[in-house]
Parts: C-alpha cells; sequence; structure tokens
C-alpha cells in the first residue's frame, strides 16, 4: 500500500455533528492503525454557508475527543494551507487545465436564464439540468464563436466553469465499503467547478486539494457517494488517474427508531446531544447541548462512536482508542446504517465513569463542589467517592448521588415520613444518637455491627430502623448503606442530623 495519507474535510457551515466525529475517528483510526498521516483541511469554499465560530468548534470538538491530527489548519504542515480560502489562488490554474483539454467550457447563462429554464421544465414536469442533453442550447463556449466567448470574458461579464460530463458512459467507482458503484453519465449534470469571482467549488477545490496533499484514501460519508463519480471523472479529466485516491463512503447514523438520518435537529428535542459540545448559535442565540457539557467522558464518547457503523469482529464492546487503533480495519465497517441509541451511550459512559481512580473521581466532584460554592475539604470529597461512583452514568450524578454528604437535607420525602415516623420514633431516634456518641469505631464495618445489634438486642424491626435513620439523614430513600453514610459525615454531622429531624418532624 502507499503511503496512507487521510483527511477530515469538513465545511464550517455550523456545528459538527457526532457522524461528523464518526468520520474523523474513522479517518484517524485508519491513519494510526497504518502509520500513516492524519490531516485537518476546512473546506470553506462556500462562503455563503459560512458560520463564524465553526471552524474553531471543530478543531475544539475534535481535541476534546482525542483526535490527533499530524498536519492540518491548526498545526500547519508540509501542504499548508489547509483551509481553501487561503489556497484560492491555486485552483484557477487547474480550471484552466480542464478549459484547455476541452473537459470543462465557460458558461455565460444568467441565473435569471436558468431560473426561467428551470421554471419551465418544470411546468412540463420534468426537471432541468445542464448537461449533455441542454448544453447545446445554452449560452456557453460550446455555442459561442472564439471571438465572442473572448469578448465576453474580456468585458468581464460573469462567468462560471462547468465540467463536461461524457454523453453516454457507465463511470465506475470503486468503493471499499460498497465494492462497484456504476453511474450512467446521462444522470450526471455539468457541475459548476469554478466561479469568475475566483472561487473554486466543492468538487474541484476537494479533487485538487485531495490530489496536491497526497491524499490515498477519501473516508467520508455516504451523502457524498453521489460526487463520488464526477470525483473519478476529474481525476481522469486531469490526467491523475494513477494518483486517485481510494474511496470508501461510510453508512449514515441514523434515529434511534431507525426512521431516517439523525439530524441536527433531533438531538434536544429527543433529548439526548447530537454535538460533541454545546453550541450557541451566532446568529439566533439558540443552544444545542452537548456531550461534553452534558457530562460524557471522551473515552466513552469515542467508545459508542466506533461501535456505530463498525465492529471488532468480536462480542468486546470496551475498546480503548489504542485497542481501537489496533482493531480497525474498514473491511468491517457497515453497509447499512447504524441506529443511534442514547441509553447505550449512557451505558458507556457509566462503565468507563465507574472505572476511574477515586482521585479522579473526586476531580469532577469537586469542580461540581466549587461550581456551587460549596466548601469540602479533600478527605471527605474522597471518601465519597467509593460510595457514589456505581451509582452515576453521567458526572452530574455524582452531585445527585452525593449532595446529602455535604448539605444536610432541608425537608424529609413525605411518603417516607408517613411510612415510618411513628410517636415513638424520637426517643429511638435519641438511643441511637447515644450510641452514635459511645461508638469510637467510625468505620463502615463498625457501625454496621453495632446499629445492627442494637436492632437486634432490643428486638426492633430492621427496615423500620433503618429507613427511619435514612429519612433523617438524608431526607428520603436514598443513598448508599445507612453505615457507610453515618461513617462518612462523622459522629458530630450525624448527630446534629439527628437532631434536627426530630426538631423539624416533632412527635
Ligand atoms: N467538505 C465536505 C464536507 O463538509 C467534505 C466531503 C469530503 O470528505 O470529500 O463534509
Amino acid at each position: 500500500m502507499k503511503e496512507v495519507r487521510v483527511r477530515f474535510a469538513p465545511s464550517p457551515t455550523g456545528p459538527l455533528h457526532i457522524g461528523g466525529v464518526r468520520t474523523a475517528l474513522y479517518n484517524y483510526l485508519f491513519a494510526r492503525k497504518h502509520h500513516g498521516k492524519f490531516l485537518l483541511r476546512i473546506e470553506d469554499t462556500d462562503q455563503t454557508r459560512f458560520v463564524p465560530g465553526a471552524e474553531n468548534y471543530i478543531i475544539e470538538s475534535l481535541q476534546w475527543s482525542g483526535i490527533q491530527f499530524d498536519e492540518g489548519v491548526h498545526i500547519g504542515g508540509p501542504y499548508a494551507p489547509y483551509r481553501q480560502s487561503d489556497r484560492k489562488e491555486m485552483y484557477h490554474q487547474y480550471a484552466m487545465q480542464l478549459i484547455n483539454n476541452e473537459t470543462a467550457y465557460y458558461a455565460f447563462d444568467t441565473p435569471e436564464e436558468l431560473e426561467a429554464l428551470r421554471k419551465d421544465f418544470e411546468s412540463r414536469k420534468e426537471t432541468f439540468q445542464y448537461g449533455p442533453q441542454t448544453r447545446m442550447g445554452l449560452r456557453n463556449s460550446l455555442t459561442l464563436s472564439e471571438n465572442d466567448v473572448k469578448t465576453l470574458l474580456e468585458a468581464g461579464e460573469h462567468y462560471v466553469i462547468r465540467v463536461r460530463i461524457p454523453d453516454h458512459e457507465t463511470i465506475v467507482v470503486q468503493d471499499l465499503i460498497r465494492g462497484l458503484v456504476s453511474v450512467d453519465s446521462h444522470l450526471l449534470d455539468d457541475k459548476v467547478l469554478y466561479k469568475s469571482d475566483g472561487m473554486p467549488t466543492y468538487h474541484l477545490a476537494n479533487v485538487v486539494d485531495d490530489y496536491l496533499m497526497k491524499i490515498s484514501h477519501v473516508i467520508r460519508g455516504e451523502e457524498w457517494l453521489p460526487s463520488a463519480p464526477l470525483h473519478v471523472l476529474l481525476y481522469r479529466y486531469f490526467g491523475w488517474e494513477a494518483d486517485m485516491p481510494e474511496f470508501a463512503h461510510l453508512p449514515l447514523l441514523l434515529k434511534p427508531d431507525g426512521n431516517g438520518k439523525l439530524s441536527k435537529r433531533d438531538g434536544d428535542r429527543l433529548g439526548f446531544p447530537v454535538f460533541p459540545l454545546r453550541w450557541t448559535d451566532p446568529k439566533s442565540g439558540e443552544v444545542s447541548s452537548g456531550y461534553r457539557e452534558s457530562g460524557y467522558l471522551p473515552e466513552a464518547f469515542i467508545n459508542m462512536l466506533a461501535l456505530l457503523g463498525w465492529n471488532p469482529g468480536t462480542e468486546q464492546e470496551i475498546l480503548s482508542m489504542d485497542e481501537l487503533i489496533e482493531l480497525f480495519s474498514i473491511d468491517r465497517v457497515g453497509k447499512s446504517g447504524s441506529k443511534f441509541d442514547p441509553e447505550k451511550a449512557k451505558w458507556f459512559n457509566h462503565h468507563y465513569l465507574s472505572a476511574l481512580p477515586d482521585e479522579k473521581i473526586a476531580g469532577l466532584l469537586g469542580k461540581i463542589l466549587i461550581d456551587k460554592g460549596i466548601d469540602a475539604t479533600p478527605v471527605l470529597i474522597l471518601s465519597v467517592c467509593p460510595l457514589i461512583k456505581e451509582r452515576a452514568n453521567l458526572i452530574p450524578d455524582l452531585w445527585e448521588q452525593s449532595w446529602f454528604f455535604f448539605t444536610p437535607p432541608v425537608s424529609y420525602d413525605e411518603k417516607v415520613v408517613q411510612k415510618f415516623w411513628k410517636p415513638e420514633t424520637p426517643a429511638l431516634l435519641n438511643r441511637i444518637s447515644d450510641l452514635l456518641k459511645k461508638q469510637d469505631d467510625f468505620s463502615t464495618d463498625a457501625l454496621d455491627i453495632a446499629i445492627k445489634s442494637f436492632i437486634h438486642d432490643n428486638e426492633l424491626g430492621m427496615g423500620l430502623v433503618m429507613n427511619t435513620l435514612r429519612l433523617v439523614l438524608v431526607g428520603g430513600s436514598f443513598g448508599p448503606g445507612v453505615a457507610a453514610i453515618i461513617s462518612v459525615l462523622g459522629k458530630k454531622e450525624a448527630q446534629s442530623r439527628i437532631e434536627k429531624a426530630i426538631a423539624y418532624l416533632g412527635n
């Protein structure tokens, strides 16, 4: 295989959707697996769709995800510049090469003329295509005299350069995922390659840059498959067939119900993020949620995305980036779309979160506490971590599962009170408070034995005592084991909570 060089080539038209991250990921895995290079190229030739902030968002998203580049718009490299608007001057000569070998031509039709034609075709229930069937009746360098063309160009008339699609020919795209894809050229149109404002279109810039940047494999979303025959044709027209990259078009990411492509709009509508990071639309101010801000770990996010469209050939689901690199192959990318499963995303996150060492969990929880303005000692934070990490799916759950260690309950769950608070409860709690007072060993095990012996010796109900204690300590019927809670809270705090509950709930 020639040197593997792959690229991720997003257009900065908005936030990067998770499908885009998956495309970048598969390129990255492929590059690393084959000891090749991976580059980030920004395709911003369509200035009408440019969105400020989108390029930075793309870079930050990929950095957060742990997808690394060897060359790119943000780090430079031997084929710089990597932003197409900065390469603008380069494309003209390539457009001219095609004009000169007559595989492209100038077209002078105005937008109004083309619109009128479109309407006219529509009224006859046909679709207008600028192509083999129509071009000889239109205003272009194939129908005008050489002199007329020269005069129009010298007069600064607006023009576009269009590719000349062959009349009837089967164009074959060899795709690494789909096999041979053949298209009859009469289904294609003479796409615009270049405009008189000096800007190339996506097709020209994409092919020229892939060639100049020595791209070996084009791995991209299925939505680009219809463009592939034109790209194959352009390689031929330029005489670059020997250097044409191999193509791999990735299957779509589907909505959770499998009904259609997962779209940018689906996320917050269905209650899960479709973007890696939170995005605020610069025009409307509309905010879309992101995986990072929702409390996902990048490792879980990447593991989940890797398996949406690819499988390792075994039942193994938990795979680190290094394992993914080791195992990745295009052969195992499926042909059909993969349903996105938001519950599975949480499952992955739960796995990675609960596998973190307590010190890391303490760091995450510590940040939440700082945001909430809660002062807690590192020792307290660390002692809480082993009790909660199995109970959290997302980072914010660490707080949901532990707030009562840092701040006493301000109310008591009505239903639990109804069930367990009896006239004799205050007396019982006072006896337990005395027991705690006398207890020296405040380890969970020692407390557990002490409380259970007390229950046993006094012939009390286990459920009644434990649930009542839990109620006064946390305000409801949740949280880890009662002895563990008391152990972490300590003698003074546990007694104070007992006192408070008696004062609040009374007799
Ligand atoms: N600029 C295109 C995009 O936004 C790139 C497609 C390709 O990879 O060729 O996805």
